[in-house]
């Protein structure tokens, strides 16, 4: 919608409308008590790149279509997208899914072990760090390889699933080879380059929202990797926010939000948000019934001895316990373990 100024010509709105019409989209002039308004029907992306603003008599220029196209319901015509992991579904409504497992990979017997408990307590995947993003150029990066092979060993052991982060392309093959969900952290949500190779290797991509990225950047970020042909699991992880109580501010108003304008799934990081594990229970239970489609939750056999985020892992001999109530409130919202 183009909105010209009070005082604009006839001249400058006949301008207008014949630049819009020379763009083959469908043009409706609505004059106004005050001003005038110009409707542009269709391709809205080519409207916005062709500078209206600049033009004479033009006051501003209003998107009104949404600027991701097939992260959006619309496009499903209103029906969710259900993923299948290895016979788990994540999305549609009806399954929680409950990824858990160890921040970073450190050790192939630590992983088994907690493999094990959090596939005892319930679990539908497993998670754990090979290559990660850290704030400081000095903490622990991860094991890398090795740390992807201990994970296909977990899951040769446990059948849960693995999920585990892609953070550099260079990484490509060697993680499609070990890996089942790609997770893209927080820091990389706005790193498109890196989201279109995400987007072409087969696997299915878990996106987390970045620190600070509005729920409409999350969604064209999902559709980058859309556009490859992966389908996107989405997570709120929390986000930047005055408050500094907690690590970060969970958003569980994003979960019913992105509920009503996108067709994927969306699942909530309690840990990364918290940074506490005494607060993981209790907005794990916030997740649910909010109506997030699964979980995402650090899990250490000692978080004590952890070389990343110990602080807010739960303790793995505390996870059949937590998976056992939050499964209860997730039950509540007609939806059972994935
Ligand atoms: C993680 O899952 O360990 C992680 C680094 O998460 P985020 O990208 O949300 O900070
Ligand atoms: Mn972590």
């Amino acid at each position: 919608m183009i909105v010209m100024t009070p005082q604009a010509s006839e001249q400058q709105v006949e301008a207008v409308r014949e630049r819009l019409a020379r763009t083959g989209v469908h043009v409706v002039v609505m004059p106004g008590e005050l001003t005038t308004a110009i409707g542009a029907i269709g391709d809205p992306q080519g409207v916005t790149e062709l500078g209206l603003e600049g033009m004479d008599g033009v006051d501003r220029v209003v998107p009104i279509s949404r600027p991701y196209k097939l992260a959006s319901l619309e496009l499903s015509h209103s029906a969710p997208t259900v993923i299948d992991v290895l016979g788990r579904r994540v999305g549609g409504g009806s399954t929680f899914c409950l990824i858990a497992g160890p921040c970073t990979v450190e050790s192939r017997d630590q992983t088994i072990a907690v493999a094990q408990a959090v596939k005892a307590g319930g679990a539908s995947m497993l998670r754990g760090g090979a290559f990660k993003p850290r704030t400081s150029p000095f903490a622990f990066h991860g094991l890398g390889r090795e740390a992807l092979e201990v994970l296909a060993e977990a899951r040769a052991a446990t059948g849960l699933p693995i999920v585990t982060e892609f953070l550099d392309a260079t990484h490509a093959d060697l993680v499609r080879e070990h890996a089942d969900v790609l997770q893209i952290g927080a820091r990389n949500m706005q790193n498109y380059a890196l989201l279109e190779v995400a987007g072409k290797l087969g696997r299915p991509v878990l996106l987390k929202r970045g620190l600070s990225a509005s729920l409409d950047e999350l969604l064209q970020a999902a559709d980058y990797v859309l556009k490859g042909g992966a389908d996107v699991i989405l997570c709120e992880r929390g986000i930047r926010t005055f408050e500094t109580a907690t690590r970060f501010t969970l958003d569980l108003g994003a979960v019913p939000w992105l509920k009503l304008h996108t067709h994927l799934p969306v699942i909530v990081d309690p840990s990364h948000a918290a940074g506490d594990r005494r607060l993981v229970e209790a907005l794990s239970k916030g997740a649910a019934a909010v109506g997030a489609d699964g979980l995402i939750v650090e899990v250490h056999e000692d978080p004590t001895a952890a070389l990343c985020d110990g602080a807010q892992s739960l303790y793995a001999s505390d996870f059949a316990a937590f998976s056992r109530t939050v499964l209860a409130h997730a039950g509540l919202e007609g939806k059972q373990l994935a």
